[in-house]
């Protein structure tokens, strides 16, 4: 990964719903239990389950198919958008890489702005975030523009805004800033003047920084994992949304809820996709994200999964989602 002189490119709560009847509790637990009750074994039943296919396999997603995004003969103005959910570990940085790299694949300049003062972003694609003396903190600040912050990633289009630890003590830093809701949009203004595609990777909190995403965004995606208690917060998180939209950016919509780790095999993560597609209707992607173990390997590789294992469900499935988001 190597620092780029110039700007890039031009030079070179409570739940709106409560889920299901029963408590919390693995989907073996459930089977063994149903199992027991109807007299028959846990694998037998286990078969029961597999033969659900056809109702997951709708659930998951339907069959329809979305374009290949034509080509782009020039690049920009940038659909910004911001990768949203205050609770972690549902797939953010995950989504924001992946599907970042996916859209880079079909030929679209990609800018990822780590926003968490984690830097799982930053760590996913391979950057050492300790030693970078940069940031997204120094631009928030003023210091240095964002273009001089911008790294190439390996990911041919794919460009990233890193971030460190030093990223946390912005928020204390910007309470007393004029505008301070506004610091990142007019910090991106030029650059989303030669991306096709700006994701912002939110931390998990709806302070100072994630409205500041919100304030810069054309829209928002929210990653949902598919486990109980997946839909606590989303009424917090859409109140937010709509108080910005409502005082600072008129122009920002909810793009799509996004459901990840969904895993067709337990009753479980079924259950909680069936809730999640009645609840928000339209508003949730066609696309589901399947649970995976390539994940982890992925991110200590410094990859995205498009890169690493570019054949695997979980790629496709990346792929789908931006030829879905594209096509909107
Ligand atoms: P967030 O940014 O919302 O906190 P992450 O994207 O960092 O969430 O994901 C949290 C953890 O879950 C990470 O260890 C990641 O590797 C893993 N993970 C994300 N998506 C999947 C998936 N589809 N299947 C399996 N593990 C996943
Ligand atoms: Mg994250």
């Amino acid at each position: 990964m190597a620092r780029r002189g110039g700007p890039p490119h031009t030079m070179t709560n409570e739940p709106a719903i409560r889920l299901a009847s029963r408590d919390a509790g693995s989907a073996s637990d459930a089977a063994q239990a149903a199992a027991k009750s109807k007299g028959k074994s846990a694998v037998e039943d286990m078969s029961d389950e597999l033969a659900l296919t056809d109702e997951a396999a709708f659930l998951e997603s339907s069959t329809r198919e979305f374009p290949v995004p034509p080509a782009l003969t020039q690049h920009g103005p940038a659909r910004v958008i911001a990768m949203c959910n205050q609770k972690g570990g549902v797939g953010k940085t995950t989504s924001t890489i992946n599907l970042g790299a996916a859209m880079a694949g079909y030929g679209r300049r990609v800018l990822l702005v780590d926003l968490d003062p984690q830097g799982a972003l930053s760590v996913g694609l391979g950057v050492p975030v300790y030693t970078i003396e940069r940031t997204i903190y120094d631009v928030l600040m003023g210091d240095v523009t964002a273009a001089e912050v911008v790294m190439h990633t390996s990911v041919p289009g794919l460009d990233l805004i890193p971030s460190n630890i030093g990223l946390s003590a912005a928020e204390l830093a910007l309470v007393t800033e004029v505008g301070r809701e506004y610091v990142l949009q007019g910090a991106l203004r030029d650059l989303a003047q030669v991306y096709d595609v700006i994701l912002i990777d939110c931390q998990p909190s709806l302070g100072l920084l994630t409205v500041n995403a919100l304030a810069a965004a054309d829209s928002v995606i929210i990653p949902l994992e598919c486990e109980y208690f997946a839909l606590r917060g989303v009424a917090l998180l859409q109140q937010t949304i709509e108080k910005v939209k409502s005082r600072i950016n008129p122009r920002l919509e909810i793009e799509g809820l996004l459901p990840t780790k969904y895993d067709a095999r337990t009753v479980h993560t079924r259950e909680v996709l069936g809730r999640v597609r009645e609840a928000f209707g339209d508003q949730v992607f066609d696309t589901t994200i399947s649970r995976t173990i390539k994940f982890p390997e992925t991110s200590s590789a410094g990859l995205p999964i498009t890169a690493y294992a570019p054949t695997s469900t979980a790629a496709q499935q990346y792929m789908r989602l931006a030829r879905e988001v594209l096509d909107r």
